[in-house]
């Protein structure tokens, strides 16, 4: 591996990050905890003093994420679970009486992503995300080993998330920084998101260009004038407004043929209905010339 400062060519690669849970109670959220991180992409446990493992429960709760849970560390304190760690930080719901860098999740994954970078770039390196007790959360002297605290903005009235549910958040945010990164705007191959910002690239046909559109705006005030909806003498601000209508919504190509097709056929339709070639509205079967209406 080259040394060297951190550049943006290098892929993130999520497996220098670490979860670690503190003397976790209940070995279910040790499981989910598993679930959560193979979701997201991130391969590693460290389980620091956990009080029942290893579990059953967790392996269930774990599902398809037994692997994680097979190859979860354990080590008797967070000290040494974050020995080789060069950033650690503490995820807690309350802010502690000295104040220390705190971190949004999004800050959190930002600050991880560039951390990442800088371990493979120089070869060295882990980053460790640690998460309390389900009762007590983290110490004081715990969460004073951390460079950083991150904490998620829950409702003020009830802030303490469950425990898997909180490192889900946590690793979300990495996970789609790290997809951000590797310039992954569409969040996943099979379940590609509409993004505005590239809606070209995204869209099945292309958007009609600006000579279909005004061949469409002269169709459909012809059609309207033709349907005495228009009156060209008296225009107000129809047109105007029309252009300004699908200038927002800038329909693609095969959506401006389907209301061409739709424009001809009313033409049609007038033209029939005009000429008395159509049954009358209320199904008289009696023709309907315009003159006579
Ligand atoms: N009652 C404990 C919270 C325990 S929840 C307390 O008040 O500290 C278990 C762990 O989930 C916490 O130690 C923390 O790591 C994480 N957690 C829960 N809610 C969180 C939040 N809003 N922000 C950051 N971490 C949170």
């Amino acid at each position: 591996m080259s040394k060297g400062k951190p550049s943006q060519s290098i892929a993130p690669d999520l497996s220098r990050v670490h979860v670690v849970l503190v003397n976790t109670s209940h070995p279910g959220n040790i499981g989910a905890t598993a679930r959560a991180l193979k979701n997201m992409g991130i391969p590693n446990l460290r389980l620091v003093d956990p009080r029942d493992y290893p579990s059953d429960v967790a392996m269930w709760r774990a599902v398809s994420a037994t692997d994680v849970l097979e190859r979860a560390k354990v080590f008797p304190t967070l000290v040494e679970a974050v020995a080789d760690c060069s950033m650690v930080i503490g995820a807690s719901a309350r802010s502690r009486r000295m104040p220390w860098p705190m971190l949004s999740p999004r800050q959190c994954a930002r600050h991880v992503l560039e951390e990442i970078q800088r371990a493979t770039a120089e070869d060295s390196g882990q980053i460790a995300l640690v998460f309390g007790r389900e009762d007590t959360g983290l110490t004081n002297d715990e969460l004073q080993q951390c460079h950083y605290h991150v904490q998620i903005p829950a409702n003020e009235d009830y802030s303490s998330l469950n425990l898997a549910a909180a490192v889900m958040v946590v690793c979300y945010e990495v996970r789609v920084a790290m997809l951000e990164h590797a310039g992954e705007t569409r969040l996943g191959a099979d379940a590609p998101m509409y993004d505005p910002a590239s809606e070209d690239e995204y869209w099945d046909v292309p958007k009609a260009d600006g000579h279909q559109m005004e061949l469409f705006y002269e169709h459909l005030e012809k059609a309207l004038v033709a349907m005495d909806f228009h009156d060209p003498e008296n225009p107000r601000l129809l047109m105007p407004r029309m252009r300004r209508l699908f200038g927002r919504i800038r329909p693609d190509s095969m959506e401006i043929n389907i209301l061409r097709g739709v424009l001809t056929y009313v033409e049609e339709h007038v033209r029939r209905a005009n000429a008395g070639d159509l049954p009358d509205a209320d199904n008289t079967g009696n023709k309907t010339p315009k003159d006579t209406k």
